[in-house]
């Protein structure tokens, strides 16, 4: 059995539920009392709302490395400095902290994160150190930390975990795994996480795992570590795919494909081999003066095959149907961010923005919906003055594009010279709407998302967080 519990009942509503249930004796007198306490029974051990109560949901939408630059960018590029984004129609803003701890001294702050360990704050209530998937900083055991999806799959939620990066990448693995390397993406990736690796008892890699929790919904790339062979437990020698057949996944590979998926089977959606496909096409930054000025050069995503990340987030939304969690990753701003490639960075965040418009779209219908749009961590882009002639030599990278209001913005990457760029370590916007939307107002921390999924589910965490180290489920 777990190492944790979950109050099953024990929230805030509790009272509620109470008087809800008398109000149902007394107004339904067909119903037996018995059939009334049953039904209360049942939705104390579930969790989330009582019988009669319209059934929640909630949407977690990543921008990966969208800090407020990389927002503002994309808003003054695609709409114009006055235009306004879907994430930007959200009522509930507020910043929220992503330091991270470090390995060593973990008592220690890191003050950039990456995105395994920002990832563990929110889907954990845990901080812990770079590189971490749900797992404590410096610990040397198989040491798990529970996550959101975990428990909203005991408290009887469907659950969906979309990306465009590959599946495996740190954002989508922190909610359905559990190891102490980002890296050990497949069977074959163990080489950091040798406590891990099933032969040696352990739950293995993160494509595995991701499978063993039996997430409902699972789309994005990543197909080659799909591909890779098992080496320990029942299913040695099995490719994780037929590993995910032989648990009930349906596997589809392309867009077609992903229209006709079947319903009330769990989806396993692998659309590359690795990263999906980019939006958008541009001139890199360059050395001062810069690339450009340029316009970006869009994609015809058709081409591909691929389903963008708007069609898969409204497919897993289909699919889950209504008492669900989903989480979805817009990973490539931060991929394109590293790379000082601006008209990506902005594709990739519009797309993103996309997705999140189709979330609000299923909030109309479904307004028990909690939706929250925030980053993982911050990241490089900065948009400096427009460089002039007789301008001194400045530093980094630049890149001057044409926006939609017909000016001209300058983008500057200058956080490395000559390698790949890095996160910074500002805190972020967290934007939400729907029930318990108001807790991610003022400034709190990654952590604190955590709580707030989990009182909207009505699963109660204070056990859970006062013991960390909690196991995985024996089930799985
Ligand atoms: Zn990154």
């Amino acid at each position: 059995m777990t190492g944790f519990s979950v109050r099953r009942g024990r929230r805030a509503g509790e009272g509620r539920q109470r008087l809800h249930g008398i109000a149902v004796v007394v107004a339904v007198a067909t119903l037996s009392c018995a059939t009334v306490l049953a039904m209360n029974r049942q939705a104390a051990r579930t969790g989330g709302p009582p019988p009669g109560e319209r059934p929640r949901n909630v949407v977690l939408l990543i921008g990966d490395g969208m800090g407020d630059s990389e927002i503002t960018i994309a808003r003054n590029y695609s709409v114009g400095a006055a235009g306004r984004l879907a994430m930007d129609s959200l009522p509930m803003t507020g910043a929220y902290t992503t330091y991270a701890l470090q390995e060593a001294a973990p008592d220690k702050i890191e003050y950039v994160t990456d995105s395994a360990a920002s990832g563990t704050g929110w889907a954990t209530g845990h901080k812990t150190s770079n590189g971490r998937i749900a797992t404590s900083a410096g610990s040397t055991d198989v040491a798990p930390l529970a996550t959101i999806l975990e428990l909203a799959q005991r408290a009887g939620y469907r659950t969906g975990d979309v990306t465009t990066a590959e599946l495996t990448d740190a954002t989508p693995a922190v909610l359905a795994s559990h190891v102490n390397s980002r890296t050990c993406q497949g069977p074959a990736d163990m080489a950091s996480c040798d406590a891990y690796r099933k032969e040696h008892g352990g739950p293995g890699s993160i494509a595995e795992q991701q499978i063993d929790h039996h997430v409902d919904v699972l789309l994005g790339g990543g197909r080659s570590r799909f591909a890779q062979r098992i080496t320990g437990g029942p299913h040695t020698g099995l490719m994780v795919l037929d590993s995910a057949r032989q648990q009930g996944y349906a596997i589809v590979s392309n867009a077609a494909a992903l229209k006709q998926s079947p319903p009330g089977r769990r989806l396993l959606g692998l659309f590359n081999d690795g990263n999906m496909t980019l939006e958008w096409g541009g001139a890199a930054a360059a050395a001062f003066p810069g690339s450009g000025p340029q316009s970006c050069v869009e994609h015809r995503r058709e081409l591909t095959g691929e389903p963008s990340l708007a069609e898969m987030t409204a497919r897993a939304l289909d699919l889950l149907g209504a008492r669900f969690f989903l989480q979805v990753e817009g990973a490539s701003i931060d991929k394109q961010d590293h790379e000082a490639s601006p008209c990506q960075q902005i594709g990739e965040t519009v797309a993103f923005d996309r997705a999140v418009k189709v979330a609000l779209d299923f909030a109309r219908t479904h307004p028990e919906t909690l939706v929250i749009v925030t980053a993982d961590h911050a990241h490089t882009s900065q948009i400096v003055p427009v460089p002039q002639p007789g301008d001194k030599v400045r530093p980094g990278l630049f890149s001057t594009l044409l926006t939609k209001d017909g000016s001209l913005m300058t983008i500057n990457y200058a956080t490395r010279a000559g390698e790949i760029q890095d996160h910074t370590g500002a805190q972020v916007r967290i934007a939400a709407q729907g029930p318990m939307a108001e807790r991610v107002l003022g400034v709190t921390d990654q952590t604190d998302l955590f709580r707030t999924m989990a009182a909207a589910m009505g699963i109660d965490v204070k056990s859970q967080s006062s013991n960390p180290k909690a196991q995985i489920p024996s089930s799985r």
